[in-house]
C-alpha cells in the first residue's frame, strides 16, 4: 500500500497533521506526542534550527532568535533575518512542514511525500502559491491547496452525511477570519459563498489584552515592542494564557514582566475582568460583521435561512466571540468537533477523496473562487482615454474549477502590443485592488483600433490562476502563471533554496522534548525567588551538560532531577508522550 497523503493545517499559531486511515481521519502526533505543533522557528546558539514547542519556549527568553506569525507574511516580498540567516516566509513555513512531515514519517513508519495543505479561504493567489512553494521546499508534493472553512465543512459533512442544511462556517484562527456559506445535501457539499479578512485573528485579541496592560503602565504596544522587545515578548505570552483563562473564568491575573522580560516572584500583577476584555475586544468583534454580511449577500441568503452556525478555529473558544455571534444570528452556535482539529481532519478527508478511498465514495464537494479576478482596461471618456478600470473575468463565488474567456479590443490605431495586467479585488479601480502579474501580447497586425484580443482565465481547484491571451488569426498564444512575485520561483531557484535549507543544521527531532524542557526551565529561572535560583540553575547546567554529552543515561538522570525540582517549585512539566501515542 502506498504512503497516505498527509492532511496539513498550516496555522498562524499552531500546525497539525492528519491521515485518513481505516475509514476515518486521524491526527498524527509530533515528536512530543502532541497534536499541535506551534508554528514557531528558532535558531539555537550553536546554529541548530528548532521548530515547535521548543522554539516557542525559546521565543520567551530569546525573541531575537525566534520567529512566529510568519503565515501573515506569506505571499509578500518580506524576508526575515534570523540569527545570521535570511529566510523568506515560504522558507519559514517549509521548516514547520518539514517538521510535520518527519513526525508523520516516524509515526507512520513510512516516508510521507504527498500532502493536502489548508489555507484561509481569503488567501490570495500570491499567498496560495507561497504555501505551495513552502510544501515543495519541505520535500512535499502538494496535491491540493484547500480552503480552511471548506476543510472544516468536510469534517462536518463526513460525520453527518444525511443532513440537508444550509451551514455557515465561521473560522477565526490565530491570524485570519473566514466566513463560508454552504449547502449540504445527501453527501454533497456545495460551497455557495465565502468572504473574510486576512488580518484579523486570535492574536489580535491577545494584543488588545497586552495593549490594555501596557496602557496602565503608560506605554503603547507598538513603541514598547521596539524599545523593550523582551518585556513585550514575555507579556504577550502572559496575555495569551490570560486570554485563554478568560474563556473559562470571570477574571485573569497577568504578571507584568520587567524590561528584561523577567517575572519576579511578588512582582507587579494586573487583574483583568472578562468585561474589561470584552470592551477592549469590541472593535475587533465589530470587524467580523462586514465579511459575515458579504457572504450572506453574495449567496442571496438572509439570516433566517441559515440552519446552523459552526464555529471553527481556536479563537472561537472566546465567550465574547460566541456571545457576539449568537446575538448576531439569534441562535446557538454549533461546536461538535474540536475547533483546533476540525480543519486538519477535513484536510485528511480531502486526501481520501483524492486517493479515491472507498470510505468517501458517496461524498462530493464543490468549492468557489473567493474573490473577483480581472484585468486593467481603459475606457473612452468623451474625447479622452482613461485607464485604470478593473474589468472582471471571473466573479467572486463562482464554482471552481472555472475557465472563462472575454474579448477586449485595442484602442489606438496601429496598436501592435497589449499588456494584460491581472488584478484581484472588488474595486472598480485597479489601484485599489491587488496586482497579481502581467502578460504582454505582441504581434497584433497593424490596423484601426478595435482589433480583438481574447483573454482566458483558468482558476483551478487549488485556487491558482492561469492567464492566456491571443489575437484572432495571429496563431500565437501567450500564457502565464503569473511570475512576478517572490513566491513564484523557477525550478532552479526552488532547487537552490531547497539545498540552502538542507545545509542548515537541525536540532534532532527525537531530542526535542529535552530542548523544550531546557528552554522552559531557563524561563522559570527568572520567575522564582532568589534562594531557589541557584539550585535550579545547577540542575539546568547539569541537564545541558548531559544533553551535550549525548549519554542517554546521563540525560535521563539529569532530566529526572530537573523535573523534580521544577515540580517542587510548583511548575507542571509537560510530559513527552512518545511516538507511539495514539489519538
Ligand atoms: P488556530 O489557528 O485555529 O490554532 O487558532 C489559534 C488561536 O486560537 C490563537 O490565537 C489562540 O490564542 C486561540 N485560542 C486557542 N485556545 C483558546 C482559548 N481557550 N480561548 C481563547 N483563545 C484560544
Amino acid at each position: 500500500m502506498s504512503a497516505p497523503i498527509l492532511g496539513i493545517d498550516l496555522g498562524t499559531t499552531n500546525s497539525l497533521c492528519a491521515v485518513f486511515a481505516e475509514g476515518a481521519p486521524t491526527l498524527v502526533p509530533n515528536s512530543l506526542g502532541e497534536f499541535l505543533t506551534p508554528s514557531v522557528v528558532g535558531v539555537l546558539d550553536n546554529g541548530e534550527v528548532v521548530v515547535g514547542a521548543a522554539a516557542r519556549e525559546l521565543r520567551v527568553t530569546r525573541p531575537d532568535r525566534c520567529v512566529s506569525r510568519f503565515k501573515r507574511l506569506m505571499g509578500s516580498d518580506h524576508t526575515v533575518d534570523l540569527a545570521g540567516h535570511r529566510f523568506t516566509p515560504p522558507e519559514l513555513s517549509s521548516l514547520v512542514l518539514k517538521s510535520l512531515r518527519e513526525d508523520a514519517a516516524a509515526h507512520l513508519g513510512d516516508e510521507a511525500t504527498d500532502a493536502v495543505i489548508t489555507v484561509p479561504a481569503y488567501f490570495n493567489d500570491n499567498q496560495r502559491k507561497a504555501t505551495k512553494l513552502a510544501g515543495e521546499l519541505a520535500g512535499l508534493k502538494v496535491r491540493r491547496i484547500l480552503n480552511e472553512p471548506t476543510a472544516a465543512a468536510l469534517t462536518y459533512g463526513f460525520h453527518d452525511r444525511q443532513a440537508e442544511k444550509t451551514l455557515l462556517v465561521l473560522d477565526l484562527g490565530g491570524g485570519t477570519f473566514d466566513v463560508t456559506l454552504m449547502e449540504v445535501f445527501e453527501g454533497t457539499l456545495e460551497i455557495i459563498s465565502t468572504a473574510g479578512e486576512s488580518f484579523l485573528g486570535g492574536e489580535d485579541f491577545t494584543d488588545r489584552l497586552a495593549g490594555l496592560i501596557l496602557k496602565q503602565l503608560g506605554l503603547q504596544l507598538e513603541t514598547a515592542e521596539m524599545r523593550q522587545p523582551l518585556l513585550v515578548a514575555r507579556l504577550r505570552q502572559q496575555c495569551e494564557s490570560a486570554k485563554q483563562q478568560l474563556s473559562d473564568a470571570a477574571e485573569a491575573v497577568v504578571a507584568v514582566p520587567d524590561a528584561e522580560g523577567r517575572i519576579a516572584a511578588g512582582g507587579k500583577t494586573v487583574r483583568i475582568a472578562s468585561d474589561a476584555f470584552a470592551k477592549a475586544a469590541r472593535p475587533l468583534l465589530d470587524r467580523l460583521v462586514p465579511p459575515m454580511q458579504k457572504a450572506l449577500r453574495d449567496a442571496n441568503c438572509n439570516l433566517g435561512s441559515v440552519d446552523d452556525v459552526i464555529l471553527v478555529g481556536g479563537a472561537t473558544r472566546m465567550p465574547v466571540l460566541r456571545e457576539f455571534v449568537e446575538e448576531f444570528y439569534g441562535k446557538t452556535a454549533l461546536v461538535k468537533h474540536n475547533p483546533d482539529e476540525v480543519v486538519c481532519l477535513g484536510a485528511a478527508i480531502q486526501a481520501a477523496l483524492i486517493a479515491d478511498d472507498r470510505a468517501v465514495d458517496d461524498m462530493v464537494m464543490t468549492d468557489v473562487c473567493p474573490f473577483t479576478l480581472g484585468v486593467d482596461t481603459a475606457k473612452h471618456m468623451g474625447s479622452q482615454i482613461k485607464s485604470g478600470y478593473f474589468t472582471p473575468i471571473i466573479h467572486r463565488n463562482t464554482t471552481i474549477p472555472v475557465s472563462r474567456e472575454e474579448t477586449f479590443s485595442t484602442i489606438l490605431p496601429n496598436q501592435r502590443e497589449v499588456t494584460v495586467e491581472v488584478y484581484q479585488g472588488e474595486n472598480r479601480k485597479v489601484e485599489k485592488n491587488l496586482k497579481l502579474g502581467e502578460l504582454t501580447v505582441d504581434g497584433i497586425p497593424p490596423g484601426p483600433p478595435g482589433q480583438e484580443v481574447f483573454i482566458r482565465f483558468t482558476y483551478d481547484l487549488n485556487g491558482i490562476l492561469e492567464v492566456e491571451a491571443y489575437v484572432a488569426g495571429s496563431g500565437k498564444k501567450f500564457r502565464t502563471v503569473l511570475t512576478q512575485h517572490a513566491a513564484s520561483l523557477s525550478p532552479e531557484e526552488i532547487r537552490a533554496a531547497t539545498e540552502r535549507l538542507q545545509q542548515l543544521k537541525y536540532y534532532p527531532r527525537e531530542d526535542m522534548a529535552n530542548q523544550r524542557l531546557l528552554r522552559l526551565s531557563e524561563r522559570i529561572v527568572g520567575e522564582i525567588a532568589s534562594f531557589h535560583r541557584q539550585q535550579l540553575e545547577e540542575a539546568i547546567d547539569s541537564f545541558e551538560a548531559a544533553m551535550n554529552s549525548s549519554d542517554q543515561e546521563l540525560v535521563a538522570g539529569a532530566r529526572a532531577t530537573l523535573e523534580y525540582i521544577l515540580s517542587a517549585l510548583g511548575y507542571s512539566v509537560p510530559q513527552d508522550k512518545g511516538d507511539d501515542h495514539g489519538e
